[in-house]
């Protein structure tokens, strides 16, 4: 209730001309394939600029009706969208796959309640366990942005097949893990469009609050033996082909041996921030923002397993 008591008083002093909640996200539905569709999102850090734009969700147009992969960061992005794809086409959004639990991802539920809402059983127990805190903090970053978001997560239902016909489009869902304890990734083998989630970032630095390096560099393993014509990362640009997916596993390798090493060499957690990047990474997006916080919860877990070695 007190968010939206703030939301309402900024939309008054918006009125009087002291401020202006300008919530239009400036969504743009990218046709990427035959009835496919991509809300490319900025890479940048979740912020009070962008209000969470800043993954990419997608859409399929089926015969049966829309299916959309993830429902974005809040509840008037989700309602953007909608309308976007209601210029699209008159179908309904039947079905809406959420692939992992992060907030950016699934914080567009409550706009769509008509809609069956799948993710994998992992993630689900996730969301029970952390979507409020999610939603606290983000309303922390993005502030006006969020206004009338809330947590809609229990229609949400437990994804068990591994592929379906939806339309005239046939869907296969690979069960994957390593950004999070469980990340759903989606071929449409109909137009061979392979939805990453974030198991996959490209040209971006990855974010590893929840992260098992070692899960996710078998995932990628997984995910770079699969036959795709283009792939739609959870951030930054869609491709058609493995360059993102060595990228994500170049970076991730590169952040656990730095970070393990510099532990056992006694760095301290500052000093291995200040190390410097290899050339390479440089040009990632939110580099610093990024390597900062994977460094500030990595290195305690490495201390913490090193000393545990030491005993
Ligand atoms: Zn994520």
């Amino acid at each position: 209730m007190i968010k939206i008591f703030t939301t309402i008083f900024l939309l008054i002093i918006g009125s009087t001309g002291f401020a202006i909640a300008d919530t239009d996200y400036q969504l743009h539905a990218e046709l990427i394939a035959k009835n496919t569709y991509v809300f490319i999102g900025k890479k940048e850090d979740f912020s009070m600029v962008n209000g969470g734009n800043i993954l990419n969700t997608a859409f399929i147009v089926t015969n049966e009706g829309v299916v959309l992969i993830d429902s974005g960061p809040s509840y008037q992005y989700a309602l953007q969208a909608k309308a976007a794809i209601n210029e699209i086409t008159d179908k309904p959004v039947i079905k809406i796959f959420i692939t992992h639990s992060h907030p950016d991802h699934f914080l567009g539920n409550q706009v769509f309640p008509d809609a069956s809402i799948y993710a994998l059983p992992t993630t689900i127990r996730e969301l029970k366990t952390n979507a409020e805190s999610f939603l606290d903090n983000v309303y922390r970053l993005a502030d006006y942005w969020m206004a009338g978001t809330e947590v809609s997560i229990n229609s949400i239902l437990p994804l068990n097949s591994t592929s379906e016909l939806i339309g005239e489009h046939s869907l296969r869902y690979l069960f994957l893990k390593g950004h999070t304890a469980a990340d759903l990734a989606i071929l449409d083998e109909t137009t061979g469009v392979l939805f990453t989630g974030d198991l996959v970032f490209h040209n971006r630095a990855a974010t590893t609050p929840h992260a098992n390096i070692e899960a996710w560099l078998l995932s990628l393993d997984k995910l770079e033996q699969i036959r795709f014509n283009l792939l739609v990362p959870g951030h930054g640009e869609v491709t058609g082909n493995i360059s993102p997916i060595k990228q994500t596993r170049e970076y991730l390798t590169w952040l656990d041996v730095t970070i393990k090493r510099s532990v056992m060499d006694g760095l301290s957690m500052n000093e291995v921030i200040n190390l410097p990047v290899p050339e390479q990474f440089q040009n990632l997006a939110v580099l610093k923002s990024e390597f900062m916080r994977s460094v500030i919860h990595r290195y305690p877990i490495y201390e913490k397993t090193l000393f545990e070695q030491i005993e």
